[in-house]
């Protein structure tokens, strides 16, 4: 399977090659992808729009396991003092929901850890590799600030922060192209940012110090300034302590592509002097609602909760987001909502019909398995034509909304499906939905257990078992059942008639 993804570092769709195959790596040998994706600051109910941003980065793993590679997946957890605006500017969000809440901002922090990491089960959305808390990696955080200094990266603000002069950083604000020269020629103008006393509009703080006369809650002692920690350090320096100094994929929300991850870019660079520091960097644009901005002002920042209040489940919005491709803005409205539900229960229905009544199969794989080990599990070529269809979509830069087509094209058309093709078909959609849908295709189904047509050879030896049966004819019927066992099939006479099951 040819992946191609968009790599928003070079505004392309490119053939994915991972950095153990390119010839520019130098780094240490291995056999699986190193990715990281940032995760939201836990200090409120995570909105529908949050879990866009983590459906994106658990479909991206699932995609790249799905095509054959091992993924190391980092996912961290800003439990830090991140403000509310990503410019530096406005409230740290952990003393906010401390206010709100009348709690610590520890304890906020883990309360929205908690009530997220429940939010992913409800979406089906596996738990990631390692999950660090910016709050466990504070020596990383100095060291790499440390470091920053000492290559005369940095400048310091009285009474403010150590920040980054990023007049020094030589790719600066690369990710936000095309024509990021000009932008940042703007904002260097001053157009649109507050300069406070910054030496550049784009230096961003790496280390804030505590105000004169606040307490902040999680601050720390330090020989100069009582201090906080930050937000972007903590990706700089928790990448590179679970993954590596360079790295394949990183992923994020859309918003990232002006500031955070240009700052994240910055940091690495400047301290491993390496470039570019990741390979492909993803994004997924933004969820909207009702056409416009999510917002709290709105009431439009709908969380979970808020979902099954109104009797949708995780997995009716699990397969919502499937419904457009994640590069793309997708639009919530309740009756979208309503209509995935019902695009969800169709496509199980149908399910449930395509193995309807007979012979039982039992699938007994629950382990992840890549597209080119389980299409050759595959003997019929009908299914194999929509497998690769399917895969072909998957490879187009993970284009979810025609992956639904396929599906739902390939079930409205069972009639023509020839009977041998069915037991292929059924195969195929379970490992799809183990290894990347996770929507409940089988849930009415249950235990992995479905059922298939008995074939006619099958039906016949056990009709004429109990027709030897009736002509008191026992070697016969004995004989019959052996060629019924044969088969791989057990026959068990009940009151009416037999019943026929996978030996
Ligand atoms: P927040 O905690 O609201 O700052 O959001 C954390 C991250 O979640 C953002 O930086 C985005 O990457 C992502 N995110 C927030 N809102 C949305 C949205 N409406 N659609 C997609 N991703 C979002
Ligand atoms: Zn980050």
């Amino acid at each position: 399977m040819q992946l191609h993804i968009y790599n928003t570092l070079t505004r392309a769709k490119e053939l994915f090659v991972p950095l153990m195959e390119d010839p520019n790596y130098k780094g240490p040998k291995k056999d699986f992808i190193w990715f990281y994706s940032c995760w939201p600051t836990v200090y409120r109910d995570p909105t529908i729009g949050n879990y866009r941003a983590t459906f994106t980065a658990d479909l991206i793993r699932n995609v790249l396991k799905i095509s054959g590679y091992k993924v190391k997946a980092v996912m961290n957890i800003t439990d830090v003092g991140h403000l509310v605006s990503d410019a530096d500017e406005g409230e740290d969000k952990l003393e906010k929901g401390s206010r709100r809440e009348g709690i610590s901002a520890w304890d906020v922090a883990k309360k929205y850890e908690k009530t997220f990491k429940d939010g992913m089960s409800s979406l089906h959305i596996d738990q990631f590799d390692v999950m660090p808390r910016a709050t466990d990696n504070i020596p990383e955080q100095i060291e790499l600030i440390k470091n920053l200094e000492e290559k005369w990266y940095t400048y310091s603000l009285a009474w403010d922060g150590i920040y980054m002069d990023t007049s020094k950083v030589e790719h600066y604000g690369e990710l936000m192209w095309p024509n990021y020269k000009k932008r940042l020629a703007d904002l260097n103008a001053g157009e649109r940012v507050e300069m406070w006393s910054k030496k550049n509009p784009t230096d961003f703080a790496l280390r804030k110090f505590s105000p004169e006369n606040e307490q902040r809650q999680m601050e720390r002692e330090s020989p100069r300034w009582k201090w906080f920690p930050w937000w972007h350090i903590e990706c700089s320096a928790m990448s590179t302590k679970y993954l590596w100094t360079q790295f394949d994929i990183h992923h994020g929300g859309a918003d990232h592509i002006t500031i955070h991850h240009p700052n994240e870019i910055a940091q690495s660079e400047c301290w491993f002097h390496v470039h570019p520091w990741v390979k492909y960097w993803m994004h997924n644009e933004f969820l909207q609602v009702d056409g416009g901005k999510m917002s709290k002002s709105l009431g439009n920042a709908y969380n979970l909760k808020d979902i099954e209040a109104k009797g949708f489940s995780g997995l009716d919005l699990r397969y919502f987001y499937f419904t457009a491709q994640y590069s793309s803005f997708q639009n919530f409205t309740w009756e979208q909502l309503e209509a995935a539900k019902n695009a969800r229960n169709n496509l199980i229905k149908k399910m449930q019909k395509l193995f309807d009544a007979h012979t039982k199969i039992i699938l007994d794989f629950d382990f992840w398995m890549s597209y080119d080990v389980f299409k050759d599990e595959i003997e019929s070529k009908y299914v194999w034509d929509v497998l690769e269809d399917m895969i072909a979509a998957l490879a187009d830069d993970i284009n979810t909304p025609q992956l639904l087509a396929i599906i739902n094209q390939s079930l409205n058309s069972l009639d023509k499906v020839e009977e041998v093709d069915m037991k292929d078909l059924f195969v195929a959609f379970h490992r799809l939905e183990k290894n990347l849908l996770k929507v409940g295709l089988f849930d009415r189904i249950g235990q992995e257990t479905v059922t298939i047509k008995v074939p006619s050879e099958i039906t016949n030896l056990a009709d004429q078992r109990v027709q030897a049966k009736k002509n008191k004819n026992y070697g016969l019927a004995d004989d019959l059942r052996k060629q019924i066992n044969d088969a791989w099939r057990e026959v068990k006479d009940n009151k009416d008639g037999y019943e026929i099951t996978k030996s």
